[in-house]
């Protein structure tokens, strides 16, 4: 049966690993069929209650798989409540401006995703009448919908035997089926992607595709997999070789790219002068200060010195208010910003352009990375 299907999927079963995985899955007749029975079985008796699986709603399934990704669940609960709340609906959600949504977002990271969040909503409302397309092909055209959110809402919400494939997909599946292709490679992506679709039974692919996630991030766990319970155990390759802290295999690690940042807070009375981020970079739409950046550590002086907009202060330098460094670590970068507090005694310092001064209330208001709002914090500002 799993021969037929990666046969129907055009797969090359003579390559060594698919000839192992049929090899493995001829041991236990419809291998299939055993992996994924199992699977649900254990999703059934195990899986946390969540709100997002009380529901076949594509919008509330779609909001959770898009606030999800890149978040533990205990971290963006909150936040897939919040928006359910103020956001109902599609068209709630197409119609909210796009600071307040950012402000919702603020603290879960990689913006980009709230604004595809807007972008895909509108296009929802606009060109399919409020109603979220019911296949994969379609739904993987709407903006910031990846092959995962797609497969995750064409199977939970409308039963279409498509697989999803992430991290924890591919730890389960390597780890059982014994594949030590390297993760970090795209052809090797590829053979996991034929296994995991030909594994979906075409009877319950959501539950399956919950369960397999599921099963990932409670049981075959990266670091301490719960082998001694585990329902896949018997006949799992890791286990019987014990090589489950060698799978996945993963040869490529990106070295964070690191980033300096100064930034001058420009104060006048109780307000502070702030600048929308527009340029193509991270917290894009996002409000911060005035911003130095140097790729490698630099002096005050050094950096005033070099910006015609800061030279002014630079006579000043012993006058200036300057924190110890706050490290703020992203996917790929690191950043290890100072703030500079420039008080209203400085009349003379000229003002750098783009900036706005909001008072505290404004402040609030303003959706921010959370770097900014650390400050703000320990300033006992906001
Ligand atoms: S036996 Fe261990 S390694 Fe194998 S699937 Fe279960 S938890 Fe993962």
């Amino acid at each position: 049966m799993i021969e037929k299907k990666l046969r129907d999927r055009k797969v090359n079963l003579q390559s060594p690993i698919m000839k192992s995985i049929l090899k493995k899955t001829d041991n236990q007749g419809d291998g299939s069929r055993y992996f994924s029975e199992k699977i649900v079985e254990w999703y059934h008796a195990n899986h946390r209650k969540l709100p997002w699986r009380e529901t076949r709603d594509p919008y509330r399934i779609w909001l959770s798989e898009v606030i999800l990704q890149q978040t533990r669940v205990a971290q963006g609960l909150p936040y897939y409540l919040r928006f359910v709340s103020h956001y109902p609906s599609v068209y709630a959600l197409a119609s909210a401006p796009e600071e307040e949504v950012l402000r919702h977002w603020q603290g879960l990271g990689y913006y980009t995703r709230a604004r595809n969040l807007i972008r895909c909503a509108k296009v929802v409302v606009n060109e399919h009448g409020g109603a979220f397309p019911s296949s994969y092909e379609k739904l993987r055209l709407l903006p910031g919908v990846g092959d995962y959110t797609a497969a995750a809402i064409a199977s939970i919400a409308f039963d279409e035997p498509v697989a999803v494939v992430d991290g924890n997909v591919f730890r389960v599946l390597s780890r059982y089926f014994g594949i030590r292709h390297d993760i970090a490679q795209s052809a090797s992506r590829k053979v996991f992607a034929q296994l995991a679709a030909s594994l979906v039974p075409r009877e319950f692919p959501g539950t399956y595709n919950q369960g397999i996630m599921e099963f990932g991030a409670l049981c075959c766990l990266p670091k301490t997999p719960q082998c001694a319970e585990c329902t896949l155990a018997a006949a799992c390759y890791a286990r019987e070789h014990q090589a489950q802290a060698l799978l996945p295999v993963r040869n490529v690690r990106k070295t964070a790219r690191k980033r300096y940042f100064y930034y001058f807070v420009f104060m006048s009375g109780n307000r502070i002068a702030m600048r929308k981020r527009s340029d193509r970079d991270i917290w894009q739409n996002l409000y911060d200060f005035y911003v130095a950046e140097t790729s490698r550590q630099q002096t005050l002086r050094k950096v005033l010195e070099k910006d015609e907009q800061l030279r002014p202060l630079a006579a000043r330098l012993a006058e200036l208010e300057v924190t110890g460094t706050y490290r703020h670590k992203l996917t790929h970068q690191e950043i290890y910003a100072r703030f500079v507090v420039v008080r209203p005694r400085f009349k003379r310092a000229a003002l750098p352009t783009g900036l706005t001064f909001f008072t505290k209330k404004g402040l609030e208001r303003l959706p921010k990375p959370v770097l900014i709002s650390r400050f703000l914090a320990d300033r006992k500002i906001l």
